[in-house]
């Protein structure tokens, strides 16, 4: 049963029960038909991995026991995915689904000088977090912040260090993260501005190359996420 991990948020979540509201209540009790007695897994998206035991269930909300608990700590080494809005929603989603999966602990989409400005859906981006999240077993739900410019990434992020995938950086190996706090900034389409490099570098980003073929953006930003899997 530990393939289908709900979600529980942790306000519905007390010393010694938990409570599946919404979707997941729906998920559980119309689509794996779940009954009282039976045991499930949640996450709170805090660290926390629950077993409960099924004490009530309607379409709307499954009340369950909590049996155990299991605790990951935070990520001694945080990777935050930061980038530049993507004008086509498809390409957009696939880069959140695939941060979530590759382990950002927390996901920026910012309006670079060269993005494309389009509307973006962050009630839909927030359920493709959700079942990513669920999908991969993560146990730290990652965050998704949206902000208007790479300064105010800067300053949202301040005691973060930034690497920057630069198509013109010359370092041809990933270098690890020698940080606890990283930001890792990937371009829209029409890439980053001279201005925004030449900030990126007042803040000493690293400039690091993702190879020698130019990669859509969605692809760096996952391609970003991957030299660092085993950093955390
Ligand atoms: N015309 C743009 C340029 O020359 O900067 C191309 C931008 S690329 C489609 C989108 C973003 O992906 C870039 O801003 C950069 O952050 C990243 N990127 C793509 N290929 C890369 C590479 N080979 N090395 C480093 N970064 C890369």
């Amino acid at each position: 049963m530990m393939d289908n991990v709900f979600f529980a948020h942790p306000e519905h979540i007390s010393a010694n029960r938990l409570e599946l509201v919404d979707q997941e209540a729906a998920h559980a009790s119309k689509v794996l038909r779940f009954n009282v007695g039976d045991e499930l897994y949640a996450s709170d998206g805090k660290g926390n991995l629950y077993k409960a035991q099924v004490s009530s269930i309607s379409k709307k909300s499954v009340l369950a026991n909590i049996l155990e608990t299991n605790s990951e700590p935070e990520p001694t080494i945080k990777k935050v995915l930061v980038f530049g809005a993507i004008k086509k929603r498809d390409r957009l989603e696939f880069a959140v689904e695939k941060a979530v999966e590759l382990g950002a602990w927390e996901i920026c989409i910012f309006n670079a000088d060269h993005s494309e400005r389009s509307r973006i859906n962050e009630e839909r981006l927030q359920s493709i977090v959700l079942s990513a999240f669920k999908q991969s077993k993560r146990r730290w739900l990652p965050e998704v912040h949206y902000l208007n410019s790479l300064d105010d990434v800067f300053d949202h992020y301040l005691t973060y260090h930034p690497v920057m995938a630069h198509v013109e950086a010359d370092n041809r190996q990933a270098e690890s993260l020698s940080y606890d706090k990283n930001l890792l900034l990937v371009g829209p389409e029409g890439g980053f501005s001279d201005r925004e490099v030449e900030l990126a570098k007042k803040k000493h980003a690293q400039m690091i190359s993702l190879g020698k073929n130019r990669l859509r953006a969605e692809t760096a930003a996952l391609t970003m996420l991957s030299q660092f899997l085993f950093t955390e």
